[in-house]
């Protein structure tokens, strides 16, 4: 039997484990979803101990489907949902709250008292401004509304982790407390210029430090699976990583200036910048600063994000029941000439970035012509605008030259919406073969750290495109639709704040 790698995506929704051959074959993949809480209007919240349980069923699952055997396991790679919370009983191993989840809004005061109080004092150190998604603000949370919680952290039985964090100590048998800067980057926890913590943020937010993980950089650990815990067997695990920078390695994005877009529920662009971050990027680009998962060589990236772009879709599906299924709204934007004029700007929950809080999704350019398939065509137009947005970004304070955008997540399986992409872009989409980017990344990142495969390099010449989309518009049309595209975010702005 051949060697093989396991990269597991502890993902938002559900949990997937894929085993990979040396060639990147895949052998085997197992999938399942767990359960999501609602307490309240805004709040979402995980329940770690089941992340656990599932994580280990998955892993059992892919190997035993696969007729694989755990003595030709050679690694495992963790990637996971980013700025979730843990937090746990080290002397039973138990998780002793909900996990807040970053799509959880309940900082959201707590959010704008800092961003006032702030500025961007911080942002060349934290790497954005403050966000519902920063763990940060999350953890004070805890510790204001959980007095059980509070006094065991004071007592010093209580751990602290992202999920990564969680999903090694559970396997190593509660020996390894560590975690990727990956994940530490953008929760206003982290210090991008010493790849450490920011001293100043856990005192801002009061969170001791003795709870907190080791930070690592990728490549920087190698922990063992404990056998009692593990099937019965040692086994190390080799990387972990937040979920976008691992999708980037799955794309093969390792040099200065290649760029992934994922577009799943939300949308999101990570540009390696390569070994020097621009210290003079503005807060108001919107962007994340963030360290890309390189072993070797340490390499930085800037992230654009939307949280709503796939999602848009969904509710012109389930919301405002105009088509059926995502195929179909591709079809009936492909049923039309051109927008007709519309545009769809998705702010369901305010601008990008927490840019314009005030913001609501808005639906303007309607005329007597207008029908269902100029509103699905700007839905989809607005994933692709979005990303021009950031890439803008990206463009202006990179540093680098952004040549190509490699797709992936369900959107990416859209021609209509890559073909649009690289035409309000000016620059090709690369879709690639294998679209699991998230576990083939943190598999290569695991893979290359025990030599199953020698370097980044060698990873990378793996990577294979399935098509590839040329921009077609000229250089006038394209301004003259982003001009369009700018406006109509203009009038979505601030719309709660205008009566
Ligand atoms: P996530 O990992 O965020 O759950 P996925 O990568 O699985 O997301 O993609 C699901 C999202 O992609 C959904 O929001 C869905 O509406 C969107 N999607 C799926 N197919 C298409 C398509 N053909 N065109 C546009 N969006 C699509």
């Amino acid at each position: 039997m051949s060697k093989y790698i396991i990269g597991i995506d502890a993902g938002t929704t559900g949990i997937r484990a894929i085993a990979f051959d040396h060639d990147s074959n895949i052998l085997s993949n197992a999938y399942s979803e767990f359960t999501q809480y609602f307490p309240e209007p805004g709040w979402v919240e995980h329940d770690a101990d089941e992340i656990f349980d599932v994580t280990m069923a998955m892993i059992k699952q892919c190997v035993e489907e696969g007729n694989l055997s755990f003595d030709d396991l050679v690694a495992i790679g963790i990637t996971n949902q980013r700025e979730t919370t843990v937090l746990w009983d080290k002397n039973t191993g138990k998780s002793v709250c909900r996990s807040i989840v970053w799509q959880d809004m309940r900082t959201a005061d707590r959010v704008s008292a800092y961003n006032e109080k702030y500025g961007d004092k911080y942002y060349g150190k934290t790497g954005s401004s403050a966000l519902t998604n920063s763990t940060g603000p999350k953890i004070e949370w805890i510790m204001a509304n959980n007095a059980e919680v509070k006094a065991g952290i004071e007592a010093g039985n209580i751990l602290y982790g992202w999920i990564d964090t969680w999903l090694i100590w559970k396997l190593s048998g509660g020996k390894a407390h560590v975690t990727d800067f990956t994940n530490l980057a953008g929760t206003l926890m982290g210090d991008i210029t010493i790849l450490d913590y920011c001293d100043d943020m856990l005192k801002e937010f009061g969170i001791p430090r003795e709870i907190l993980p080791t930070p690592y950089v990728t490549g920087g650990f190698s922990v063992d699976t404990d056998p009692e815990v593990f099937f019965g067997h040692v086994v190390p695990i080799a990387a972990s990583s937040g979920d976008q920078t691992a999708s980037a390695v799955g794309q093969a994005c390792i040099k200065p200036g290649m760029v992934k877009n994922t577009y799943g529920t939300g949308s999101f662009m990570v540009l390696n910048v390569g070994t020097e971050l621009n210290a003079d990027i503005p807060i108001e680009s919107g962007l994340f600063l963030e360290t890309a998962n390189d072993i070797g060589e340490q390499h930085y990236a800037l992230e654009g994000f939307a949280n709503v772009s796939g999602s848009a879709i969904q509710w012109l599906r389930d919301g405002a029941g105009v088509c059926t299924n995502a195929k179909e709204a591709e079809e009936l934007a492909n049923s039309v000439e051109d927008n007709g004029g519309v545009y769809f700007v998705p702010a369901f929950a305010g601008l990008p970035n927490g840019s314009d809080p005030y913001a609501r999704g808005t639906i303007i350019g309607i005329t007597r012509g207008t029908t269902k398939a100029h509103l699905c065509r700007a839905a989809i137009e607005a994933m692709a605008y979005q990303v021009a947005e950031s890439f803008e970004a990206m463009a202006a304070y990179g540093g680098v030259e952004l040549t190509a955008v490699r797709a992936d997540g369900g959107g990416a399986k859209n021609d209509f919406l890559c073909q649009f992409q690289a035409d309000i872009l000016g620059v090709p989409v690369e879709r690639p073969v294998i679209t699991e980017t998230t576990c083939l990344g943190v598999a290569y990142l695991a893979g290359v750290n025990v030599g199953f495969w020698k370097d980044m390099d060698e990873v990378a010449e793996k990577w294979q495109c399935e098509k590839r989309f040329e921009p077609r518009l000229s250089e006038e049309e394209r301004k003259k639709l982003m001009a369009g595209w700018k406006n109509a975010v203009k009038h979505a702005s601030g719309w709660l704040k205008g009566f």
